[in-house]
């Protein structure tokens, strides 16, 4: 095994811990993972059921491409490992992050019918890895949700390989998955998109309020 397991599993506790001090990952919700190898590949993973406001490195689990427990730890994986595995291997990711905003839920709803969310013009995009300027204008897939990992992991597999050039994507009324080459970019990744949705959330909010 790798050993750069201990760094990532000490650095996904203390995103987790960031992001439920945000508002991103309250109670057991969200989960995170890093590829710790890629042949065979082994990703660390956050565990099912525990609260990410406590999450700490220990309770880090190693999965293989099947989210099969691998480090011999007490624990059950994410469910939504299998979600993680597929955008590994679509994307070649480094690092999955998975939120469950107010600001997420509520726009992954909201623009349901039209497939996704287009983000245009804001200087935070800049944040997204390969973006250069505020012109650019970012589509957020959105993809309904099901509790059938299989069936939503091929829906997921699909929609990556129609939108090239996202850097996440919505599940309805669920979350926000986003990824990077490292587990530095993702998380990058993560605040910028959630600053955008926020941000496109609050203005709806003003403009219908006056
Ligand atoms: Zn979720």
């Amino acid at each position: 095994m790798s050993d750069n397991f201990p760094d990532l599993a000490a650095t996904l506790a203390s995103i987790a811990r960031g992001f439920h001090a945000r508002g991103w990952l309250l109670g057991t919700s969200g989960n995170l993972s890093a590829v710790v190898q890629r042949e065979p590949l082994r990703l660390a993973m956050s565990p099912s059921g525990v609260d990410k406001g406590e999450l700490m490195p220990e309770q880090m689990l190693t999965i293989d491409e099947h989210a099969r427990i691998v480090d011999g730890n007490s624990g059950k994986p994410s469910d939504e490992s299998l979600l993680h595995l597929r955008v590994v291997k679509e994307r070649g990711a480094g690092a999955v992050l998975h939120t469950h905003s107010v600001w997420n839920t509520i726009l992954s709803d909201l623009y349901a019918s039209d497939g996704g969310v287009r983000i245009e013009g804001f200087e935070m995009l800049k944040g997204l890895q390969g973006v250069q300027t505020h012109e650019h204008s970012e589509w957020l897939p959105i993809v309904d949700n099901s509790q059938d990992m299989p069936a939503l992991a091929e829906s997921i597999a699909q929609t990556l390989n129609e939108h090239q050039s996202a850097h996440g994507f919505l599940l309805r009324r669920h979350g926000l998955y986003a990824w990077g080459e490292t587990l530095a970019q993702a998380k990058r990744h993560v605040e910028i998109l959630e600053f955008l949705l926020e941000t496109m959330g609050r203005t709806l909010h003003i403009r219908n309020a006056v």
